[in-house]
């Protein structure tokens, strides 16, 4: 999930520098702690506060211990300069899960995980930064797979001096790129291409939409002059780019980083603009679904296309997945969620 209009961007600016994502705390049985491990490293401790036992989403969610998705935000420049995240940003089929992909959080328990930030950011200039993990995980029922709903986390700032020449030292999640743009063959490539053009009509359609605030008080929590203006112009880039006068992404069907386990329909390389669609993207999903907040392979595309800088700049976050987690987000939270351009261009199509 990051892109506006430059006016868009320094209102953000200033308010992620003084509040960051700010999401109710009260409302959560979780409880978020960090703290500072050597240079780069950072302990990332969940509680349950609840009265009961919690299944939570590990795959794709700050809880990943295996795929280099962003599991802290992190800030320089004294909170006002985002730090550029390096690694994979994936979209799951929310049905079908497996018990691998998630960890039960008996009451009153702590899971514990170590994310080394220089892997996954660019933190070579070295200095002050601030660290955060905030954002909402989706969960199941004890026993259960199936996702029940999703739980607001938010911990507090964590204050961290880095020494730039050490963190460049550390690996990178991710290679180098290598072969890109042909892998694309056979029956993807037509499923690609009609995705592709779907793409462009869905989010062509939903930026007029957005331009006359049709929606978008559901969507985005506001209807001002601003939002509309912000939503129709990162939808109407990836029209552009769907359409294929952009170009600014890869449109890919290999997986040359390893991010396509099971359930994952897709998952996007930020930093290179890099989009790659699994095996489940053309096995699990229809062309185009005619249910409300339903995935299919076009919003699926619209959804990867938000997290390309590229396409509209900063590329979005992945910040609440599906209606219900998308919905719960202040306007400035749901202007940089990937899925809320995704449902709303999904509720335009079909008139939700
Ligand atoms: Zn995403």
């Amino acid at each position: 999930m990051k892109a506006f209009a430059h006016l868009i961007v320094s209102s953000l600016v200033a308010y992620v520098s003084t509040t960051a994502i700010q999401v109710d705390r009260r409302a959560s049985p979780l409880s978020v702690a960090l703290t500072a491990s050597g240079n780069t490293e950072v302990k990332v401790a969940v509680t349950n506060n609840g009265n009961r036992p919690l299944n939570l989403l590990t795959k794709g969610t700050f809880l990943d211990e295996v795929n280099p998705v962003e599991k802290v935000s992190m800030y320089a420049a004294g909170g006002s300069k985002k730090v550029p995240f390096e690694g994979i940003k994936i979209r799951l089929l929310t049905t079908g899960l497996s018990a691998d992909d998630f960890v039960l959080l008996g009451v009153g328990e702590t899971k514990e995980v170590t994310v080394e930030t220089a892997a996954l950011h660019s933190l070579s200039d070295g200095g002050e930064f601030d660290v955060f993990a905030q954002g909402y995980i989706p969960f199941a029922e004890e026993g259960s797979t199936e996702l029940a709903g999703t739980l607001p986390y938010d911990s507090d700032k964590l204050s961290m001096s880095i020494d730039g020449a050490m963190a460049a030292t550390v690996a990178k999640a991710l290679g180098k790129r290598t072969v890109i743009g042909s892998s694309c063959t056979g029956s993807r490539l037509s499923s690609i291409r009609t995705a592709l053009s779907n793409c462009q009509r869905l989010a062509s359609n939903a930026a007029s939409a957005a331009s006359s605030g049709t929606k978008l008080d559901i969507y985005f929590k506001s209807t001002s002059s601003s939002v509309r203006n912000t939503v129709s112009a990162r939808l109407r880039a990836v029209a552009n780019d769907c359409g294929g006068s952009g170009r600014a992404t890869t449109t890919n069907c290999n997986d040359p980083y390893g991010g396509c386990s099971s359930n994952v329909l897709a998952y996007t390389v930020p930093s290179q603009n890099f989009i790659t669609y699994c095996n489940l993207f053309f096995n699990g999903l229809p062309a185009l679904t005619s249910t409300c907040h339903g995935q299919d392979q076009a919003n699926t595309v619209l959804h990867e296309e938000c997290h390309a800088p590229g396409v509209y700049s900063p590329g979005t976050d992945d910040l609440g997945y599906g209606y219900n987690a998308a919905t719960r987000l202040s306007t400035n939270q749901a202007l940089n969620n990937a899925d809320s351009f995704a449902l709303y261009a999904n509720a335009i199509q079909v008139n939700c």
